[in-house]
């Protein structure tokens, strides 16, 4: 068990000394400086308007941050800076007023941490099943009771399929993806999953003519919106050369926000010269130095687009940029350290994983 008996509590920070009593009252099972809901209540009453920290890995209170009354946003931002946030676990918050906060307020919040912590719990042991299992779980009757939910565990399956287990599903659960994707789109709550599903479905059968179907179908009626993530990577993944396609990434690059951006500018890279320089002149101006990461990924696009195809290899490491990441807390693909996320490395480059 950790012990960390030295440390002053959280909320001594920004409560001038008050709180100090509330700490040794009815605390027994929690770490020293941590809170019972009946002391946060307390502290919450006693500030009006707060930002409490719970420790998700511990599910108790952290910290109640007093936040100024009618407080300019700089002013709120700053008191915000004061927080400690040295709390070696995981850690959730949230803004409470007075006004609306009660005991239930906070155990429920602890439920909601506690599903959670039993999601991720279920979402980890779906890794040790089959490719049939994985499938078997998106397109059975009654798969996502609590503590999961339908739309985010759907949609974390059939992310799961394309990128981590893509190149081992076999033609016939192709078909049974394909027929499962196609019932739900029609289906209400299921559009973002069976779309993101019928981009993936495109690349993996290496069929580009599928994926611009796809958009011509939706292009006018917004409905890509929900599954955009997966049409802008199924669109790089294949390298689609359609012009109105092309023309939407270079209008995303230009004038969306920033995530929207970068989705956009790694497949034109991954497309490489026929994204075009119209492409890459806007990539050029758009992406500014910024974080290391975003100028190694904006350099990497403009490599790309601007050299012959005949200077890249796929990547050895990953499955066309995605890669495991066995260090994350949940199951999930991150962009291949050896290629940024690209699925191509210059020819003279050698991959990162030692032989
Ligand atoms: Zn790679």
């Amino acid at each position: 068990m950790l012990v960390h008996s030295q440390r002053r509590p959280y909320h001594e920070t920004n409560a001038g000394g008050n709180a100090s009593p509330l700490r040794k009252r009815g605390a027994a099972q929690l770490l020293p400086y941590m809170l019972t809901n009946d002391q946060a209540l307390e502290l919450i009453h006693q500030y009006g308007e707060c930002f409490v920290a719970w420790a998700t890995d511990e599910n108790a209170i952290l910290a109640v941050h007093p936040i100024p009354r009618n407080a300019s946003a700089t002013d709120q931002v700053a008191a915000l800076g004061q927080m400690r946030t040295d709390y070696p676990g995981p850690t959730v918050g949230r803004f409470l007023s007075a006004e609306n906060c009660t005991l239930e307020t906070l155990t429920g919040q602890q439920r909601e941490i506690e599903r959670v912590a039993r999601r991720k719990r279920v979402l980890r042991s779906w890794e040790s099943l089959d490719n049939g299992g994985l499938i078997g779980l998106l397109c059975g009757a009654t798969p996502f009771s609590a503590p999961m939910d339908a739309r985010q565990d759907s949609w974390h399956l059939v992310e799961r399929l394309y990128k981590s287990r893509g190149p081992s599903l076999t033609d016939a659960q192709l078909d049974q993806l394909e027929k499962f994707a196609n019932q739900k789109v029609r289906q209400e709550g299921w559009l973002s999953t069976a779309l993101s599903l019928q981009c993936y479905l495109a690349a993996l059968r290496n069929a580009p003519e599928d994926l611009v179907a796809l958009w011509r179908r939706h292009r006018n009626s917004g409905a890509l919106f929900y599954g955009w993530t997966a049409f802008t990577e199924a669109a790089g993944d294949l390298a689609i050369t359609d012009p109105d396609i092309l023309d939407r990434f270079i209008s995303t690059v230009e004038k969306s926000i920033f995530g929207f951006k970068v989705e956009a500018m790694i497949a034109l890279g991954k497309i490489g010269p026929p994204a075009g320089m119209r492409a890459a002149r806007v990539i050029q101006y758009t992406i500014h130095d910024s974080a290391e990461w975003v100028t190694a990924l904006r350099d990497r696009a403009l490599h790309r687009i601007q050299s012959r195809p005949s200077e890249w290899k796929t990547c050895p490491d990953c499955f066309h940029g995605y890669a495991d990441r066995p260090d994350a807390d949940l199951p999930v693909s991150a962009r291949c350290p050896a290629c940024l996320g690209y699925g191509h490395v210059p020819k003279e480059e050698t991959s990162s994983t030692p032989p």
